[in-house]
């Protein structure tokens, strides 16, 4: 016998799912039954694609049983796959998933709110020590001739010994405490499986003893009975008019791990030259790992019911890799390899049906149901914003389906409802981008638009730098951001006005001598209205910000970015300087103008000190 440790995240994760999930602990049942579910699809994949395998008697089924009597003791035991030592090891002691660590951080110690996020995170077979003081899982692996036993009280270390077992498969056997014992009845069970398992797609039978009575309904013998209790038919098979909304949300439950219901699922049936069934779900929340680059795919791909895999990151593209559900197909041949997959034409045409049926129904949602398209934004606006650069075929749809904050309305606005809002004669759909949303709001490049009356969409999501420059226009309209240089077509009609009365050449020319080379030009400015100064990029240029991140993402030949300074020729400021003759004067006050304008934008000032030394030069002139 070995004894080994729990990763130190498995002692943290148990200790949380103890005390944040004990009001809902039926579902260790649900989570111990989808793995017994995983197992079979697993083995019944082999047995058709793999030559030893092939010859391997398979009977797929689950069996629960339980003693209600004196030890309390529930069982669910499954003829799949099986585990050998490395694998329990691996799988039972360990959390393999990524960002593991990062989600136990996110937990704030408040049971109510943390009991949210797991149900998200997924808590699988660690569930079962929410009902039991001991687990027992015997096991031996298809192929194998070992049989092992898996102990463990989960409290930190777990026992693995060689054992018996006459066929391949894993039973887990939960050793109720007080509060599991309400388990170990056929009424509790049935109940449970009925609701969270009944369209497991292999049948669950489940043992118990049957009283049987008298005439005078006195005991008379309990026989022992096994009965099936799931109706064990892919639901994503059954036709819609049978299922109920909540069918589709327990069948969620089980692939997707989410204590929630989904927010809305897509049901399609296809048939003519090619024919597969999708079912895909759109959780409420985020799933844990949708920014983590190694996420775990949602969908799980199936040929004829039998399962493939449910690890294939082509099945759908990434920006969609929120979605939770099922792709089955009649086309595919069953014996198809993971590798193939890759380049198979049937499962690229079913991926770009589903794709677009998937964003026709978003869009259909967007008009229709104004409430869960805002909830569906408010937690997948960013993939489906990854989708403008990545997928250009659906471009034109994922450009109605994005949404962006503006100066105009709360909340969200789309393109759309932006470009019926444009004033008669304006030119293009401005935006400013940057990271934080209050600064945007009061930044100096806004003050023309405001003045004019024409709207700025507010986009501080990281995102939009990277993605928006590569969207030129929507519809004919085309996008500006307003802090480039090129961004000025609607206040040049003011140009020509500003100039004939007041020329600040001189000024400029002043101001871009001090400077010299810090700055690529020194302009008169159309957008400003209070400030007296601000930057911007030459529309060739990347962006300050993305210039940051380029940077943060290892790229080191980054050429130094010369900001544009702009001059506000009705300032106070610019217009006393016109009239001034002392250098050194000259020189703080230019210095001033570009670096308040570079603060405001959040760009770092090259020399704090110097700055600070010109702010006091300038105070004491005034006090
Ligand atoms: P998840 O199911 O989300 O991967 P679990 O903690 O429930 O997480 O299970 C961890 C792993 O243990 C599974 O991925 C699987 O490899 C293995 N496992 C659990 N139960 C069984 C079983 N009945 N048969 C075979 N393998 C199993």
């Amino acid at each position: 016998m070995a004894k080994h440790q729990f990763q130190t995240e498995v002692t943290q994760l148990l200790h949380l799912i103890i005390h944040s999930l004990y009001s809902h602990k039926e579902i260790f049942l649900r989570e111990i039954v989808s793995n017994a579910s995983d197992a079979l699809d697993k083995l019944k994949y082999l047995t058709l694609t793999d030559e030893v395998m092939k010859n391997l008697k398979f009977d797929p089924r689950i069996s629960i049983s339980f003693d209600g009597k004196d030890s309390k003791t529930l069982s669910v035991s499954d003829t799949g796959i099986g585990m050998n030592e490395e694998d329990l090891v691996n799988h039972l002691g360990t959390i393999a998933r990524s960002g593991t660590k990062s989600f136990l951080g996110k937990l704030s110690g408040d049971a109510k709110k943390d009991s949210n996020l797991i149900g998200q995170f997924g808590v699988g077979f660690y569930s079962s020590f929410m009902a039991a003081d001991k687990v027992e899982v015997l096991t031996r692996k298809a192929g194998e001739d070992t049989a092992w036993l898996w102990t463990s009280d989960g409290k930190g270390d777990f026992d693995i010994a060689k054992a018996e077992k006459a066929e391949h498969g894993t039973t887990v056997t939960l050793f109720l405490n007080d509060e599991g014992k309400e388990f170990a009845s056929q009424w509790r069970i049935e109940s449970l499986i009925k609701k969270y398992s009944n369209h497991i797609a292999f049948p669950i039978f489940l043992s118990y003893e049957k009283k049987e009575y008298d005439d005078k309904g006195k005991e008379k013998a309990s026989v022992p009975v096994t009965e099936q209790v799931n109706t064990a038919s892919a639901l994503w098979k059954r036709p819609k008019s049978e299922l109920k909304d909540e069918d589709y949300s327990e069948f969620y439950k089980t692939i997707s791990h989410d204590s929630d219901d989904p927010l809305f699922y897509i049901h399609t049936r296809a048939e003519g030259t090619m024919e597969y069934t999708t079912l895909f779900f759109v959780p409420k929340h985020a799933p844990f790992d949708l920014y983590n680059v190694d996420y775990k795919p949602g969908v799980k791909l199936y040929v004829k019911r039998v399962f493939i895999t449910d690890d294939d990151k082509e099945l759908m593209p990434s920006y969609l890799r929120f979605l939770r559900g099922v792709i089955d197909s009649e086309d595919l041949p069953l014996n198809v390899s993971r590798e193939i997959l890759q380049q198979n034409q049937v499962l690229s045409s079913i991926r770009s049906a589903s794709v677009k049926k998937v964003l026709g129904e978003f869009q259909r949602i967007a008009l229709e149901d104004k409430e869960k398209y805002t909830a569906l934004v408010s937690e997948f606006n960013r993939p489906l914003k990854e989708g403008l650069y990545s997928d250009y075929a659906n471009r034109d749809v994922l450009l109605e389906l994005v949404r962006f904050k503006s100066t105009r309305v709360e909340g969200y606005t789309s393109l759309e409802e932006y470009k019926q809002r444009m004033l008669a004669d304006q030119k293009a759909i401005y935006f400013i981008t940057g990271d934080n949303e209050a600064k945007l709001r009061s930044s100096p490049l806004l003050e023309a638009y405001t003045k004019k009356d024409i709207e700025v969409l507010i986009m501080d999501d990281e995102i939009d730098e990277i993605v928006i420059p590569s969207v030129d226009k929507y519809k004919d309209v085309e996008l500006k951001g307003v802090n480039r240089s090129d961004a000025g077509e609607d206040l040049e009609k003011d140009k020509k006005e500003k100039e004939k009365d007041k020329d600040i050449s001189g000024v400029i020319k002043k101001i871009k001598k001090v400077l010299g080379d810090r700055v690529k030009d020194v302009k008169v400015s159309l957008r400003l209205a209070e400030s007296p100064s601000c930057i911007v990029t030459d529309q060739s240029d990347p962006t300050f910000k993305m210039a940051a991140m380029l940077k943060a993402m290892g790229q080191k030949e980054m050429p130094e970015i010369k900001p544009i300074l702009e001059i506000n020729p009705d300032h106070q400021i610019v217009d006393k300087l016109k009239n001034m003759n002392d250098e050194s004067f000259i020189e703080d006050i230019s210095f001033l103008l570009l670096e308040q304008a570079l603060l405001v934008e959040g760009v770092e000032i090259k020399d704090p000190a110097a700055f600070v030394k010109r702010l006091n030069r300038i105070m004491i002139k005034a006090v």
